[in-house]
């Protein structure tokens, strides 16, 4: 039977040491990091994600503004809206919530943040830098997946890792977080021809497919880590990607759903606020 890793205990030790060391910070005068949300449109479920945020930044000690622009605001607006964001010295962080309403253009929403405040890591500047090796800032959910192995203590080195999923949020950087990590890494997709074989010889499986249990417990290598990056709501019960309950009996260890990588992505998203606002400081400084 696998070790459940407890995403919700490692993110709440994570938010812990976070208001620890901002505190120590402002202990000595300097500021606390400022994160500012903005969420575009209603939403239910960005509603919730950005509600989320706000409070756990709160929480931390951090400044933490939110500012909601109505669903058929022009795209003008929310690009005014982050350059005026990106000019604010107190602000290390800006968050744009995507999904956006449709048509709104994306790409040019998150290109318009200053990559040094880019700490959803989605920047192409970021993203480029996660490509090529060089420091930048990573996407959250991404680093979140790698801290959670790395609490199970099996070290990606050497091992055969398959990612299901290649999207841009998760998928692709996961795959360069494992091969940066030196495990050898197959990312997977909706044409890969048999997907059961590729799952079956991996030591790490990473799910963020987003179809509900399509990674099926019996595909598992006996012993492998799985974390399972799905939210998928089914007649109301969250679920993931993985079919957990037969997964559970031949991996070493996996996340739950929920659980698992959600609760850690918010506190991944403080940690690169506070990181930006180090990183600001140090480039303000000349250092
Ligand atoms: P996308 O829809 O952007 O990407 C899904 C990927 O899965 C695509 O690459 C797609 O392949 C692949 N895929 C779809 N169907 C299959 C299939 N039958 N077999 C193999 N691969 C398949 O999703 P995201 O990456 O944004 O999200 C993935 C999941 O993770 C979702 O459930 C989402 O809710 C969740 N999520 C969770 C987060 C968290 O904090 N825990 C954060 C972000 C996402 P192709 O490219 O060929 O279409």
């Amino acid at each position: 039977m696998a070790a459940i890793i407890d995403g919700k205990a490692e993110a709440t030790a994570i938010r812990e040491s976070l208001a620890e060391r901002i505190r120590a910070r402002t202990a000595t005068g300097a500021r606390a990091p400022g994160l500012v949300t903005i969420l575009v449109g209603e939403d239910p479920a960005s509603q919730v994600y950005v509600g989320r945020k706000q409070r756990e930044s709160k929480e931390v000690g951090m400044l933490s503004e939110l500012v909601t622009l109505p669903a058929n605001s022009p795209q003008s607006e929310l690009i005014a809206c982050i350059e005026s964001y990106n000019a604010r010295m107190d602000i290390d962080g800006i968050l744009v919530q995507l999904p956006l309403p449709k048509g709104f253009d994306e790409a040019a929403a998150i290109t318009a943040i200053d990559p040094s405040k880019d700490v959803d890591g989605l920047h192409p500047l970021n993203q480029g830098a996660l490509f090529t090796g060089s420091p930048g800032i990573r996407p959250c959910t991404p680093i979140s997946c790698m801290h959670l192995i790395g609490t199970t203590g099996v070290d990606p080195h050497g091992l055969h890792a398959v990612v299901v999923g290649r999207s841009a949020l998760v998928g692709k950087p996961v795959a360069m977080l494992l091969l940066e990590r030196d495990a050898t890494v197959v990312l997977c997709h909706s044409r890969t021809s048999d997907l059961r074989a590729q799952v079956g010889a991996a030591d790490i499986v990473v799910a963020a497919c987003g179809v509900p249990e399509l990674v099926q417990g019996e595909w598992i290598k006996e012993g492998a880590v799985v974390i399972d990056v799905g939210i998928n709501r089914v007649n109301g019960k969250l679920i993931g990607d993985v079919e957990f309950a037969e997964a559970e009996k031949r991996a070493a260890y996996i996340t739950p759903v929920p659980g698992g990588v959600g609760p850690m992505t918010v506190a991944m998203l403080l940690e690169n606020t506070l990181a930006a606002c180090v990183a600001r400081e140090r480039a303000q400084e000349g250092v």
